[in-house]
C-alpha cells in the first residue's frame, strides 16, 4: 500500500487517537499519501442529527488541523483533505456548498443510510428485501454519476440476507455503473480486520467479472490501523484469487 484515503479522527465520536498519530502511523507503513476522510458533517432539517459524524460547526478545525499537518509534513507524505459522505439526495446540494467552503477537497461515497437517513437504518443491518437492495443500488448508482466521488467505499457493506440470485442482479447493475463511472470500489480493510459482513466474497466476484478497479481503504478509526499490514495481506488474497484489477494510487477528483 503505498496511499491510503480513507482515514478517520475521533470528531466522527467512534475513532479514536490524535491526528498526527495517525500521520506517524501512515509514515510508519511508507506510505507516499494519506487522506483523512473523516465521516462528513451533513446539513439536517430540523433538529434531527446523526451520531456517529462530526457536526457542521466541527469543520473548521478538522479542516485546519489536517492543513497544518499537511504543510508540517510536506515533503514527507503527502497529506490531504477529504471525507466521507453519503449521497442524500435532498440535503447533498447545500452540504457539498458547506465541505468547499471549507476547501475539502475530495469526497469517498460511503452510504451508511439510504434515503435522506432520517427514518432508514443502517445499511448493514441485517435485511432479505428486495425493495432495500434496490434502493441502496439506485441510490449509490445516482451518487457516482454526480462525477463528485473519487471511490465508493465498503460498496458491498449492505447486510443483505436474501437470495443471492437476487444479490447478484442488483450488485452486477451497480458494478456495471460503477465502471462505467470510472469509479473504483474499495475492499475495506476494517472489514477484513473486524470479520464484518463486508468484504462480501459474493460482491468481489462479480466485480472481478465486471472488469471493475479496485482499491485498498484502511479505514482507520485508530492510528494504529495505517501501519498494520495483516488486514492487507488478507484483501490481496482476495484480490489474486479472483483476479481483480487493483489500483495503488486512485485519482483524487477534486470537489474545488
Ligand atoms: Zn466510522
Ligand atoms: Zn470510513
Amino acid at each position: 500500500m503505498i496511499a491510503n484515503y480513507h482515514t478517520h479522527t475521533p470528531r466522527c465520536g467512534h475513532a479514536v487517537g490524535a491526528e498526527e498519530d495517525y500521520v506517524r502511523h501512515g509514515i510508519k507503513r511508507g506510505l507516499k499519501a494519506l487522506g483523512f476522510a473523516d465521516h462528513t458533517p451533513y446539513l439536517f432539517p430540523g433538529d434531527y442529527y446523526s451520531d456517529f459524524r462530526m457536526r457542521p460547526e466541527e469543520l473548521p478545525a478538522y479542516a485546519d488541523t489536517v492543513r497544518r499537518l499537511r504543510d508540517a509534513y510536506r515533503g514527507q507524505i503527502d497529506i490531504r483533505l477529504g471525507v466521507e459522505a453519503e449521497y442524500y439526495p435532498d440535503l447533498f446540494r447545500d452540504t457539498l456548498s458547506l465541505l468547499r467552503e471549507n476547501g475539502v477537497e475530495y469526497l469517498l461515497l460511503g452510504q451508511h443510510c439510504c434515503g435522506n437517513e432520517i427514518g432508514f437504518p443502517h445499511n448493514n443491518f441485517p435485511t432479505d428485501r428486495e425493495e432495500d437492495i434496490k434502493r441502496y443500488c439506485h441510490q449509490t448508482m445516482e451518487a457516482m454519476n454526480t462525477g463528485l466521488f473519487t471511490y465508493f467505499a465498503h460498496p458491498d457493506m449492505l447486510g443483505f440476507t436474501g437470495d443471492d440470485g437476487v444479490y447478484t442482479r442488483y450488485m452486477r447493475e451497480l458494478c456495471r455503473e460503477a465502471k462505467a463511472c470510472d469509479m473504483p470500489l474499495e475492499i475495506n480493510l476494517l472489514g477484513v480486520e473486524d470479520n464484518r459482513n463486508y468484504p462480501r466474497r459474493l460482491f468481489w466476484g462479480i466485480a472481478a467479472e465486471e472488469g471493475c478497479a479496485v482499491v485498498l481503504g484502511c479505514d482507520a478509526h485508530r492510528p494504529e490501523a495505517l501501519s498494520v499490514t495483516a488486514p492487507e495481506e488478507k484483501a490481496m488474497m482476495l484480490v489474486e484469487e479472483l483476479g481483480l484489477t487493483l489500483v495503488t494510487q486512485p485519482k483524487l477528483r477534486s470537489i474545488l
